[in-house]
């Protein structure tokens, strides 16, 4: 098992600018983007710019710089979904879960009584993805 970060993972890319992806933020920090499998709308994920595989190997002034970015589009999509609360969640190695070896976190809408869909198991058609980005990044104007 590798425990090395690799440049050419699928975030990697797309900080890279390499792929695409429907951006709903970026500063010098971090840029954060739909999930493309989404396990509730409104589902995004934050990416830290610093490389590192996970939170285990990652510089904990870059995990400290990310968090308030983290909260700020869980707030933005709380608002934007209507959602009765949101669930960070955050893997590391495959063991724990991890399927893209770039730092993230998952910021995810959630509603009583309602369970998450399956973890990147049903990829969403990209006009949904799209009408989620523009909604969440209105949130973070400050719009509806
Ligand atoms: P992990 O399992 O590593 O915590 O989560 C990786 C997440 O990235 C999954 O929820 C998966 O749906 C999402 N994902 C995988 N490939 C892509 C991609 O190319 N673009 C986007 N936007 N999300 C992706």
């Amino acid at each position: 098992m590798t425990s090395t970060y690799d440049a050419d993972n699928i975030f990697a890319k797309i900080l890279r600018g390499e792929i695409p992806c429907h951006k709903v933020y970026e500063d010098d920090i971090a840029i954060a983007f739909m999930d493309v499998m989404p396990q509730s709308d409104g589902h995004a994920l934050v990416v830290p710019k610093s490389p590192s595989r996970n939170l285990l190997d990652a510089d904990p002034a870059a995990l400290a710089a990310v968090i308030p970015l983290v909260q700020k589009i869980a707030t933005a999509a709380k608002k934007a979904f209507e959602a009765d609360g949101i669930s960070i969640q955050q893997f590391n190695e495959g063991a724990g879960g991890q399927t893209v070896f770039h730092l993230h976190f998952h910021v995810i809408p959630r509603y009583e009584g309602v369970p998450l869909k399956s973890h990147g198991r049903d990829m969403e058609p990209d006009d949904i993805l799209a009408a989620h980005a523009e909604k969440l990044s209105a949130a973070l104007k400050g719009g509806k």
